[in-house]
């Protein structure tokens, strides 16, 4: 198949990790993060942990929407779903993260109009289809999936749908790669930069990281070549002391981005002063709302949100692991009360979460080694 099979070439990954080890210094600890919940399942999929050098560490990045939504959120849009006029739309994704009194799936068991759509305009459809109801799309993402959030508020207003409104928790990626760097018991030597949003925003609102903070980022793609690849660029600059932006992924993502997209999400959103993100807390302008010429589109304007605020379980660790700081199986409930079947955290549920993509590969090959060798 065209644009995979040549990334997932054994040779050639064999030659790209030799030339890994080739680049790092045994005298030094390297530490890259992948800011992408994508790439973070890939990595474990593909087992690409295994090829790198023990000095390499990969760390996971908060590049997964599910997963930095805080859980107050997810109880703010429940709580209007309670109104049994009112049909709750979202994504498949969110469908299993918990909320306080249990997830949007839960809920819909006990008879709250819960749907899973594909997409927002799928949720104005049911606007249009149930015009004596009220569809609420709850959404969420980065930059890669706001530009259909708006063109579908864009419909909405054109076409006059009044029954629909968006409860918008859509985030910006840039804000919390900020954060990270703040973050003093943070270090990150380098940076594989998110594929799908800089799929929309492009390479340059990287540059500062370069500039600034004096560390190489990589865009990339999500098959393994391209990861290994990037993982080459990034030790190259290390080692020659540079810092700027390399654009490994150009087949899809163009350096000035999709103007299009961001025309969209500039007539439609704005952003907020601060935003919570699990795990991060408040990131000043790092999250998206809807403007005042949409506010009839708006759930937040149009109904009275109780603005939960909840904290995580105590022993859930899922903020230390969000930041890079943990990883997953450091967490106490890892693999025992915080399991996909049973997600104490929303890193459990969304397959970019680093806890769902170390237990549906990494656990399992443990689990399966120790097996073996107990046969033996
Ligand atoms: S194992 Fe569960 S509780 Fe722990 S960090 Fe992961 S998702 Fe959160």
């Amino acid at each position: 198949m065209k644009f995979v099979d040549e990334f997932r070439e054994p040779e050639l990954i064999i030659k790209v990790a030799e030339e890994i080890r080739r680049l790092v210094d045994p005298e030094r600890q390297y530490r890259i993060m992948e800011v992408c919940g994508g790439h973070t399942h890939a990595i474990y999929r593909f087992g690409l942990k295994d090829v790198l050098p023990l000095n390499l560490e990969l760390i996971h990045g908060p590049g997964c929407p599910v997963c930095v939504l805080p859980m107050g959120r997810i109880d703010d849009g429940l709580a209007l779903a309670q109104d049994p006029n009112l049909i709750f739309a979202a994504l498949g994704d969110m469908m299993r993260v918990p909320g306080t009194n249990g997830s949007p799936l839960e809920h819909k068991s006990c008879g709250v109009d819960v749907r899973i759509v594909y997409s927002p305009s799928d949720a104005l459809k049911l606007a249009r289809a149930n015009p004596d109801k009220h569809v609420m799309f709850f959404a969420i993402g980065f930059e890669t999936t706001a530009p259909s959030t708006a063109l579908t508020l864009m419909r909405a207003k054109a076409e006059d749908i009044r029954n629909f409104s968006v409860f918008c928790n859509h985030v910006t990626i840039i804000p919390a790669i900020r954060a990270i760097l703040d973050s003093p018991d943070m270090r990150i030597d380098a940076f594989i930069g998110p594929g799908h949003v800089s799929t929309v925003i492009g390479c340059r609102p990287y540059e500062w990281i370069a500039r600034n903070e004096k560390r190489p980022v990589a865009v990339s793609g999500f098959e393994p070549l391209d990861i290994l690849q990037s993982i080459v660029m990034v030790l190259r600059q290390l080692k020659a002391a540079e810092a700027k932006i390399e654009n490994q992924y150009k087949r899809v993502v163009p350096w000035e981005g999709n103007h299009a997209a961001l025309r969209a999400m500039a007539d439609v959103f704005e952003l907020r002063p601060y935003f919570e993100w699990r795990g991060l807390g408040f990131i000043s302008q790092s999250a998206l709302r809807i403007k005042d010429e949409y506010a009839d589109w708006d759930s937040e304007r149009r109904f009275q949100v109780p603005g939960v605020r909840v904290t995580d379980p105590k022993a859930a660790q899922c903020g230390e692991v969000l930041k890079g700081v943990l990883s997953p199986v450091q967490c106490k409930l890892f693999g025992k009360e915080c399991t996909p079947e049973h997600p104490v955290g929303a890193l459990m549920v969304s397959s970019e979460g680093s806890c769902a993509a170390y237990f549906h590969y990494e656990h399992r090959k443990a689990a399966m080694l120790t097996s073996i060798s107990s046969t033996e």
